[in-house]
């Protein structure tokens, strides 16, 4: 029985080294759904060439030029974000990898969830933004969550030999990004080129500006919070500019299992597709002689003000980790476009923090409406800026 497969965000960095490894794996998998926002070639292309049964193009404007090229090949074509939360429930979906940019992937993971459908979890912001009400959901549906960010499959797949023994420590490796070495004076005249440059992964633009200002980092521990049931206390950033060792667990008796490999996101998410199964994979391997070294510093948090926002964020709980990634989507986008300098996106992200309204327990229409709130209030003040 080959696994079926629903990709949201087919067309992004994370779809398409998933649609890699399935293509070097097909008779494992088959491709149900392919979502994508805006990249209409790219996806006619994807569904003809995996033979999908249904396309969602979420943007309707690119609709009719998707419909005309599928209609012939009898796959199916949608557009807008009720049909992804539909489809996503079908019978014929038995996994779901989730893989959008922003918030509004949030909808249609807690649709899948709902529906019973295993996660493939590349989407950050759905545990991030809604961790508390999205774990509760996976239990009570008993839908399994697996990691596909690489250090949380790291973290995963050090876990797998625990044999139940407790974590006494996450330590979550960070490349340090393209301004490790810079100094902070350096790092406040920094270009959208400069912050673009990242030096191991290859990943689309939001992530990598995340991984220069060290957010993604932050988003990271709110993750591992979430996924692997920790308080922040026994959650430790170490910074690890090799990206070989991609993140470890520490045990009571001071043991540390290290997860390790080329940095390809191909190897978290075969592992995630795949699970339990390690499948082939025509990556390059590690050849630990030419590594010679690797080394590890403490993370600077004067430098890198957002990862200390996270943690906040994080110590805070109920809607705050929502408002802060809202306010952090908004101020990239304005960094993106050249209106806000690389500073100002952790000073926006402060100010709105401290601006939104908290709310304690909040429920999934609470979560939307803070997101909303928080993206708005962001604006306002890079507006100013
Ligand atoms: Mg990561």
């Amino acid at each position: 029985m080959k696994r079926k497969i629903a990709i949201l965000g087919s067309t992004g960095s994370i779809g398409r080294q998933a649609l890699d490894v399935i293509r070097q794996h097909k008779d494992l998998f088959e491709v149900e759904l392919l979502v994508a926002n805006n990249s209409a070639d790219l996806l006619i292309e994807q569904a003809v060439e995996f033979d999908a049964n249904a396309v969602v193009i979420c943007n309707d404007a690119h609709y009719d030029k998707v419909f005309a090229a599928l209609d012939p090949h009898y796959i199916k074509v949608f557009t807008g974000m009720d049909s992804v939360c539909e489809l996503v429930a079908g019978d014929n979906v038995d996994m779901v990898l989730t893989a959008m940019v922003g918030f509004s992937g949030l909808r249609s993971t807690v649709a899948a969830i709902k529906a019973g459908k295993a996660i493939a979890l590349a989407h950050k912001e759905t545990l991030v933004a809604a961790g508390a009400i999205v774990m509760r959901l996976a239990e009570e549906y008993k839908v399994p969550i697996l990691p596909v960010d690489s250090e949380h499959s790291a973290i995963f797949q050090c876990l797998q030999g625990a044999g139940g023994n407790p974590i006494e420590k996450i330590h979550l490796t960070a490349s340090g990004g393209p301004f490790r070495t810079w100094s902070a004076e350096a790092i406040a005249a920094a270009t959208r080129d400069d912050a673009l440059k990242h030096p191991n992964w290859s990943m689309g633009a939001k992530i990598t500006i995340d991984s220069a200002t060290m957010m993604n980092k932050g988003l990271e521990v709110i993750e591992a919070k979430w996924l692997f049931g920790v308080e922040p206390d026994r959650i430790n950033v170490v910074v690890h500019p090799e990206s070989v060792i991609h993140s470890m667990v520490e045990f009571a008796d001071g043991a540390v299992i290290a997860q390790m490999g080329h940095p390809d996101m191909r190897e978290p998410i075969q592992y995630a597709l795949g699970y339990p199964a390690r499948l082939s994979l025509n990556n390059k391997k590690l050849d630990f002689a030419a590594i010679g070294s690797l080394s590890f510093y403490a993370p600077d948090f004067k430098r890198f003000p957002s990862l200390s926002l996270a943690f906040k964020a994080l110590e805070k709980g109920g809607n705050a980790a929502c408002a802060m990634n809202a306010a952090n989507e908004a101020a990239v986008a304005a960094f993106l476009r050249g209106e806000l300098g690389f500073y100002g996106i952790a000073e926006v992200v402060r100010r709105t923090m401290e601006g939104a309204e908290f709310v304690a327990d909040p429920t999934l229409d609470d979560i939307y409406a803070t997101n909303e709130a928080a993206y708005s209030y962001a604006e306002r003040i890079i507006e100013k800026l």
